[in-house]
């Protein structure tokens, strides 16, 4: 088509609608790409005198769809050998505008998709379209006026009722917003309530604890009083049955002598409890001061073998105290420290009826382990932190004497040395009880 006077931008737009209805573009899309073609028209008609317009049917491989391509060959060259078009909108009504080459000449190319689901282009449907096109006369100025306008209406339409749904979108908007403005206030207090529960629950536990440490001091008071209380007393009638039982003293009769030394047992034994547990409440309420010096393990545990033979009564239990590995120093209270292996010791001879108990020191890195090993009556792994409870006694070792205080003060003591009393046992298999010491004290 030749596009050569202001008339025929008008023929140039309808042709373009025309066409691009033909090969199955929606009504908008002929629209628009009617609008690019009178606008890019007007454009080279001020410019290069008018163009050649040509409507080419492509194949996009890539998409697979077929594209309308329509070209525009000006009758002079362009201003620059370029082309810009006057409204910057009009690139944006198709998908493609711009300058090539074709065969040395320079065009300008516009082109829009065709929709996959419209009638299949075949050569023949092509000849047909053609056909159909050229038998057509195009319509004058005023008729595609008339066009244009019923276009402009009915796209003035479509924008009021594009206004109508963002309206009704926009008050949808504001309804959410308040839903969500709702539930975050809700949320909000609900959390501000959560968080004054969680404050009120720390408060009664700090006062629980508080309450709990005074009671405990309290119980560790009550028994350093009584307990000191009870000594003095003990400690009379240790002396007076001793006194009652004296040669020098009036003769008893065999009867009497037996009672009074039954008084005089079960007094010492009193006496041993309450010492026990003057020494618990004493470490409990952190009235002992370790006296940290550098303590030799090997004359410690010279000592320890020497003290305990005398214990080591039963002749199928032999007592072996190891040599300690050299150097074998570690900081330390050496009182504190024998009390606490005397004490596992003494334990190990108690429920040991054949083998041995063993006294082993171990220097591993920057730490001591002191371990006393029996092959004993052992303890069931469920009782394993009940027998360091005050008074706790597995059943049936109450026989063999003791008050169940021991191992609770030793493991205070080992506290107290910055250092972990720790007990591995199986029932028959014996146990151990493992000191372990930093070397460099607490
Ligand atoms: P006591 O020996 O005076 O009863 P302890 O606190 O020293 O109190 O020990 C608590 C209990 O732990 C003991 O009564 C005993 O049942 C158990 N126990 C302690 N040492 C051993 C051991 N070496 N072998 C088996 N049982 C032990």
């Amino acid at each position: 088509m030749a596009l050569r006077v202001e008339q025929d931008i008008f023929v140039v737009r309808q042709r373009g609608r025309e066409v691009a209805a033909a090969v199955g573009l929606e009504h908008q899309d002929q629209v628009r790409i009617a609008t690019a073609l009178s606008e890019v028209a007007r454009d080279l008609l001020r410019t290069a005198d008018g163009a050649d317009v040509t409507f080419l049917i492509g194949f996009d491989v890539v998409a697979g769809r077929h594209v309308l391509y329509v070209d525009l060959a000006p009758v002079r060259p362009l201003p620059n050998g370029s082309y810009q078009p006057q409204s910057g909108a009009v690139a944006r009504l198709v998908d493609m505008l711009g300058v090539v080459a074709d065969e040395g000449d320079t065009v300008v190319r516009m082109s829009r998709r065709v929709p996959a689901n419209s009638p299949a282009l075949t050569p023949e449907r092509l000849a047909e379209l053609r056909a159909e096109l050229g038998s057509t006369a195009p319509g004058t100025a005023l008729d595609e006026l008339a066009d244009q306008n019923g276009q402009l209406i009915a796209a003035l339409d479509e924008v009021r009722s594009q206004r109508d749904e963002l309206e009704v979108l926009n008050s949808e908007l504001q309804e959410t917003n308040r839903g969500v403005m709702a539930l975050y206030n809700q949320l909000t207090e609900e959390l501000e309530e959560t968080n004054r529960g969680v404050v009120a629950l720390y408060a009664e536990l700090d006062e629980k604890s508080a309450q709990l440490r005074a009671a405990s001091e309290s119980k560790s008071r009550f028994l350093a009083n009584v307990s000191h209380e009870l000594r003095a007393p003990v400690t009379a009638i240790i002396g007076l049955s001793r006194l009652l039982a004296d040669s020098a003293s009036d003769p008893l009769t065999a009867e009497q002598a037996r009672q009074v030394g039954l008084i005089r047992s079960s007094a010492a034994d009193l006496l041993g409890l309450v010492n026990e547990l003057l020494d618990l409440a004493k470490a409990e309420s952190g009235r002992i001061e370790p006296n940290w010096a550098d303590v030799d393990l090997r004359p410690l545990y010279g000592q320890l073998r020497g003290t305990l033979r005398a214990l080591a009564t039963r002749p199928e239990v032999e007592l072996v105290v190891e040599e300690p590995p050299h150097p074998a120093t570690v900081r330390s209270d050496e009182v504190l420290l024998a009390q606490v292996l005397r004490n596992l010791l003494h334990n190990g001879l108690k429920f040991t009826e054949r083998g041995e108990v063993r006294l082993r020191a171990e220097r591993r890195d920057d730490r001591w382990s002191l371990s006393v090993s029996d092959t004993g009556v052992g303890i069931p792994r469920e009782l394993h932190e009940r027998v360091f409870e005050e008074f706790y006694q597995v059943p049936g070792a109450t026989r063999v004497g003791g008050t169940g205080l021991g191992l609770p003060y030793a493991r205070r003591l080992v506290m107290l040395l910055g250092g972990t009393l720790e007990l591995s046992s199986e029932l028959g298999r014996g146990s151990t009880f493992t000191v372990t010491l930093p070397v460099g004290g607490a």
